[in-house]
């Protein structure tokens, strides 16, 4: 049986969140609106989603001590994190305490290492990848770009949205991939993985939610990435049935064995009818962003449901829609962003605003949400919204 607290009381129902994105934003909302109480953690203040959290803390995700004196102090009910970056070990024993961590404790650790993942993937489930050798030395590293063939894709097994991750094309491509990748890795050197290149029709990212009453699929959502950033997604992906099918068996397959409750996003290459399995995130994702205006229940409502042990019986699809993210170049900590009234003119659209308190170099800041009666007219809708809207640094 399903029971919520008064949040602040003795009886509350509380949610560590780890990690404070624009995608914690939107899940702490949710979880507000069934009166959770949340504690929200990132390593600096002001981070989006403490801003409506009920208290913060901040704190590396890494620090595995500090993580651990949070959670004795504060006894959540969930563990929820919301960063790959994060003291996975610290989580396993937390777990073992009794601690519940979402959607389990394995699970972020397997998808924070490319290799634990990949690994379960290929070599336990069987699923369809692209073929790989891993290398720790640069010895190993040529070793595997000869097994593997060119071209190939060269990322380091810690890191996310592209750092350190290069393509190599041909023999002057190598030694800068190594370098490029021993620079781009979380933890700084280390090891990579050699992945021969998919020559895609196109990829999605198929959301899986696992919930008390079983296992259920959004429709896919197609998306273009640019540098290893998400510029643009929509929702439905126009899929032969086969394709689809196959996404949807994956993805069983892949969530199953990552197990717990929550939403899952999980990346895959598709040509033709068939499907080539990427990673996956145990987490909301940041192309499913467009299910706030395609969805009635969008990702981070479902993930709350989800988590919470709450019932999906069903995901109603309103229509259509496209998302495309406004990442900023520059420096400042007083951006402000003008020219709204002609940006959300068109009908069925909607934008976030993240509220991050400032941008140094590159960073998504916000994301534009259409509607349309199909995916190409959401989409000229968000690049109307885009050409519109006026950043002052
Ligand atoms: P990842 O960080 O692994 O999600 O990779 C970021 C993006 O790089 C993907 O969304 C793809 O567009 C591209 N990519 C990654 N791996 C491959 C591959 N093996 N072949 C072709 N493109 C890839």
């Amino acid at each position: 049986m399903a029971t919520i607290g008064t949040p602040k009381s003795a009886t509350a129902t509380k949610v560590l969140l780890c990690g404070s994105g624009e995608l914690g934003k939107e899940f702490v909302i949710e979880l507000q609106r069934y009166g959770v109480e949340v504690i929200a953690l990132d390593k600096y203040p002001d981070a989006p989603a403490m801003q409506v959290a009920h208290r913060s803390y901040v704190v590396s995700m890494l620090d595995g001590d500090a993580l651990q004196a949070i959670v004795e102090k504060e006894q959540p009910d969930y563990i929820v994190p919301e960063v790959e970056a994060i003291a996975t070990h610290t989580l396993m024993e937390l777990e073992n305490k009794g601690f519940t961590v979402i959607p389990t404790a394995r699970a972020t650790w397997l998808t924070m290492n490319r290799e634990g993942i990949r690994r379960l993937a290929a070599e336990e489930l069987g699923i369809p990848t692209s073929p790989y050798c891993f290398a720790a030395t640069e010895p190993e590293f040529l070793e595997a770009i000869k097994r593997v063939g060119m071209p190939c894709v060269v990322k380091p097994i810690m890191s996310s949205s592209g750092h350190g991750q290069s393509v190599v094309r041909s023999e002057k491509d190598i030694e800068p991939a190594w370098h490029y990748a021993q620079e781009g890795g979380r933890a700084g050197a280390g090891k990579v993985i050699v992945e021969g290149f998919v020559d895609f029709d196109y990829e999605i990212t198929l959301l899986t939610v696992r919930h008390i009453g079983g296992t259920s699929f959004l429709e896919p959502v197609g998306h273009v990435q640019k540098d290893g950033d998400y510029q643009e997604s929509w929702q439905p992906q126009a899929m032969s049935a086969t394709a689809k099918a196959k996404s949807q068996e994956i993805a069983g397959k892949i969530t199953e064995a990552l197990g717990g409750r929550g939403i899952f996003g999980v990346e895959l290459f598709i040509k033709g009818d068939d499907v080539i399995f990427s990673e996956v995130s145990p987490r909301p994702h940041d192309t499913g962003m467009v299910t706030m205006i395609t969805q009635d229940l969008s990702q981070f409502a479902l993930h709350a449901r989800a988590v919470l042990g709450l019932p999906i019986p069903n995901i109603a699809f309103h229509a259509p829609g496209a998302s495309r993210a406004v990442v900023v170049d520059g420096n400042s900590n007083q951006l402000s962003f003008g020219n709204l009234d002609k940006v959300l003119a068109q009908p069925d659209t909607q934008m976030r605003i993240f509220g991050k308190p400032e941008v140094h170099g590159h960073r998504r800041m916000a994301v534009l949400l259409a509607r349309g009666t199909d995916v190409e007219e959401a989409r000229r809708k968000t690049g109307v919204m885009k050409d519109q809207l006026e950043i002052k640094l």
